[in-house]
């Protein structure tokens, strides 16, 4: 470990904080360190092994495509992108998919969709962007613009003009930030980095009926929360609202690297030959991973084990606020994205689980992510909550 650490310290730019672990194996919702020391991941990548690690299927599917043809340039048709595709339109709202290789470069793709409709429909002038406080959509500069929070914004200044925000959750702001300059509405569905911040019973629908009316594309992120996450295929799902334009990665090719931006056929038109591109955008490895996590999230009871998991672990964390009820202020998620806010600061909390075997993520500092692999089962949980458990009553009593 010493000299991964060391090694990875003095040559690779510092801009990571790491645990001090060197994680060497992964099996279904287990790591090991290369010790042997055992961990549950609780974070499972940032919400990108959904179904657990190294999961048969897709190590299957990526290594018979490893064999057969590793890479070719999109001069060429390649099946595994053709399946995918498919798939993917199949099960959504979309008629057309773009491939790419991260969240950044999907909602970069997304947004510059969204400019170049507008100045087909309406020529130029069209061209702001509205997204929320909070919002989190990546670190290239436009998403990096697009995202709604000053601390990611410091040092790079002056950002990519065009981008306005309003809160999460207020129809008033968005309907008064709407101008005549607005050519679409970006946001989380439900918000992740931003804190697991849900949005209200009927604001998708105001949303929507709002971009509708004032001719505005509405473009949901669904990099952290598709892929079954929530448990829907797409948290869109959930609130009978469908977007314009989606995005899509962490997830969808069970850890290889791959991100697809997602539209119906009147927007996707807007993107002609050499609109854009990408050169490693739908390899074939990734692309054959995706469609055996597709099917799997299709056909296996997944999504149907994420709903189960995710009511059962916010009820035991529901019951860890009542227990601790000076120490836990609130317990809020959708299916297995789940986040559980402090009144202190979460990072000591996070390190002391570590030590006892349990991988989490704090957000914000004072917010608890849940992000376990969507097979995780009842006995994982219980030992999740066991371990916090220990730690919330050590901390009350000192
Ligand atoms: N959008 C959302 C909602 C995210 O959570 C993230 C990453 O956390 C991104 C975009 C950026 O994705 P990537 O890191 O793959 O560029």
């Amino acid at each position: 470990m010493k000299d991964i650490a060391e090694t990875t310290d003095q040559n690779i730019f510092q801009t990571y904080s790491r645990y001090p672990l060197a994680l060497t194996r992964g099996d279904g919702i287990k790591v090991w360190d290369e010790k042997g020391t055992e961990y549950l991941d609780f974070l499972a990548g940032i919400a990108v092994c959904n179904l657990g690690h190294c999961h048969p299927a897709v190590v299957k599917a990526a290594q018979e495509q490893l064999e057969q043809l590793i890479h070719v340039s999109n001069f060429f048709y390649t099946k595994p992108q053709a399946d995918l595709s498919r798939l993917l339109t199949a099960h959504s709202f979309a008629d057309r998919a773009f491939f790419c290789n991260s969240g950044a470069e999907a909602n970069e793709a997304a947004l510059k969709l969204a400019r170049k409709h507008a100045y087909e429909r309406f020529g130029g002038g069209r061209y702001e962007i509205i997204t929320m406080t909070y919002s989190f959509h990546g670190r290239t500069f436009a998403t990096l613009s697009a995202t709604g929070q000053e601390k990611f914004h410091e040092g790079f200044q002056p950002l990519m003009p065009g981008f306005t925000y309003v809160p999460f959750n207020d129809i008033g702001a968005l309907e008064k930030a709407v101008s005549e300059k607005t050519c679409a509405v970006l946001l989380e569905p439900i918000q992740g980095e931003g804190g697991v911040n849900l949005p209200s019973a009927t604001y998708l629908a105001e949303v929507r009926h709002l971009c509708d009316s004032r001719d505005v594309l509405l473009i949901f992120d669904e990099v952290q929360v598709g892929m079954g996450r929530t448990g829907e295929l797409f948290a869109y799902q959930h609130f009978g609202v469908e977007p314009d334009i989606m995005t899509l990665a962490k997830a969808l090719a069970g850890g290889l690297p791959a991100g697809a931006m997602l539209a119906g056929d009147k927007v996707a038109q807007s993107f002609t030959s050499g609109s854009h591109a990408s050169t490693f955008g739908g390899n074939p490895v990734a692309m054959a991973a995706a469609v055996a996590v597709m099917k799997e999230l299709l056909e296996a009871d997944v999504l149907e084990n994420c709903r189960r998991m995710g009511a059962y672990l916010t009820r035991r964390l529901a019951g860890l606020k009542e227990k601790y009820p000076a120490l836990i202020t609130d317990v809020r998620g959708k299916g297995l994205i789940v986040g559980m806010e402090l009144s202190i600061d979460g990072r000591p909390v996070v390190q002391q689980c570590l030590e006892q075997g349990l991988i989490l993520v704090c957000t914000l500092e004072k917010i608890i992510r849940f992000l376990p692999p969507l097979i995780v089962g009842q006995e994982d949980i219980d030992r999740c909550v066991d371990i916090l458990d220990r730690i919330f009553a050590e901390m009350q009593a000192s």
